[in-house]
């Protein structure tokens, strides 16, 4: 090869993958390798979907193309599955992009669009968690509490205010919620609350944290905090959205409603790029009275990505693919949960629906972690290839060894048993024990 790609060594790749069907990665060497991961936990229904291809093919030879604002059959046909069968109600404004960075920072710009509409120009502060992982624009990285993402960056990136999400694994005190909007709170009042605009979060952190689910009582604070000090909540729901943790969003578990809410990956399973960002009516009324646009990529909303999107969550209505995903998410967890019980190595076996995730560590009692450089996550990652199954290596640097799962919501109960074999085995390879 005369060209170098990837473009960095370090994210060279393990196998040449020459086909994709169900759950499973065929590779250039004839393996079938079970695909844990979805991918980077987007493969929600599985690859080679014939519907979904006919989809895209239809909408390519209909229109190949128009600029995102007008209409075409396709993008009508997915405003209306959405409506029909997954937003909440509240959420009634849609916006369209390719890639979860670029809805997440359109969700950035919206809330400083919807103050500086009423008046208040001042409230230009968003504020991000730790850990979390949001995108990789230079805003989307910069609020991010993501250290090993921003690698050589961190020198120009815009300083964002970064809270702690709740890690009940590693949070002390009686009341870990409490604490964690304490904090928050502590922070808007630091800033002044007439210069925030919003929180950014993950209802679940994804593959950052490993997988972090928060106390039941810390959303509904988080919540009226936001309202007491005239914030927006914006939910990054690129990773858990759409069924993923095994509800429709992520903050569904707990009754709470995002202002403006962003959800990628699974929305076309992986068959096309698309995110949609969805916001109330208050949010769209304001910055049309204003006179203020949210800008579109020129790709955003393309008619083959909404055939694909509208097919998948097709698919996931018919086959009742969320109700299946908390389903077999529970029976991988508690496989998982009983495989590693006693592991002098695996501090916790945490998610939820089939978000879930591995915390590795050098000394259980005390939860001391590998040093970085042993790069433990990644090598068990591999280790897990080598038999067959593929994990998705998550962590922020100071987060570590975190292996995610992210599987395809249509694997079967022989699949459930090949995941826990293989990550006993990986993580006995590399870890011991
Ligand atoms: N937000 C979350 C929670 C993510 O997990 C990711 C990607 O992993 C992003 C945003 C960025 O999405 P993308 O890689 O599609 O730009």
């Amino acid at each position: 090869m005369t060209v170098h790609w990837p473009f960095s060594s370090s994210a060279r790749p393990f196998a040449a993958v020459t086909r994709a069907e169900g759950a499973y990665l065929h590779t250039a060497d004839g393996a079938a390798l079970l695909d844990a991961a979805g991918g980077a936990i987007v493969a929600n229904v599985g690859h080679g979907r014939v519907e979904v291809a006919d989809a895209m093919r239809e909408a390519a030879l209909s229109c190949s193309y128009a600029v995102p604002p007008w209409l075409t059959p396709e993008r009508e046909r997915l405003l209306e599955r959405l409506t029909r069968d997954w937003l909440p109600p509240h959420l009634t404004r849609v916006h369209l992009t390719c890639s979860g960075s670029e809805g997440v920072e359109t969700a950035m710009k919206i809330a400083l669009q919807y103050h500086a509409a009423r008046g208040k120009r001042g409230k230009v502060a968003i504020i991000g968690r730790t850990p979390s992982y949001h995108g990789t624009t230079l805003a989307t990285a910069a609020i991010s509490g993501h250290e090993a993402r921003k690698r050589g960056l961190e020198q120009a990136l815009a300083p964002y205010s970064q809270v702690p999400a709740p890690y009940p694994l590693r949070q002390s005190g009686a009341d870990i919620a409490r604490d964690c909007v304490d904090a928050l709170e502590r922070e808007v009042l630091r800033l002044g609350a007439d210069s925030v605009a919003a929180l950014l979060a993950e209802p679940i952190v994804g593959a950052s944290g490993g997988a972090l689910v928060p106390p039941d009582d810390y959303w509904p604070q988080v919540r009226a905090l936001c309202d007491r000090h005239d914030m927006l909540l914006l939910s990054d729901d690129v990773m858990t959205g759409f069924g993923r943790t095994g509800a429709p969003f992520g903050l569904d578990h707990w009754g709470v409603a995002a202002d403006v809410l962003v959800a990628g990956k699974g929305l076309a399973g992986g068959y096309a790029p698309i995110t949609g960002v969805f916001a109330t009516e208050a949010v769209g009324e304001t910055l049309d009275a204003a006179g203020m646009n949210v800008m579109f990529h020129t790709f955003a909303a393309h008619p083959a990505a909404c055939a694909a999107a509208a097919a998948v969550l097709d698919i996931l209505v018919q086959e009742d693919l969320v109700a299946r995903a908390a389903k077999v998410g529970e029976q991988l967890k508690a496989r998982l949960t009983e495989a590693f019980a006693e592991h002098p190595r695996v501090a916790e076996v945490r998610g939820r629906g089939l978000l879930l995730a591995l915390e590795i560590v050098a000394e259980r009692e005390t939860l001391t972690p590998f040093p970085s450089a042993d790069g433990v996550a990644n090598r068990v990652v591999a280790a897990g290839i080598r038999r067959g199954v593929i994990f998705y290596p998550g962590g922020t640097g100071t987060v570590r060894d975190i292996v995610a799962l992210g599987p395809p919501f249509t694997i079967d109960a022989k699949d459930v048993e090949r995941i826990v074999d293989a990550l006993v085995g990986a993580v006995r390879d590399v870890a011991g024990s």
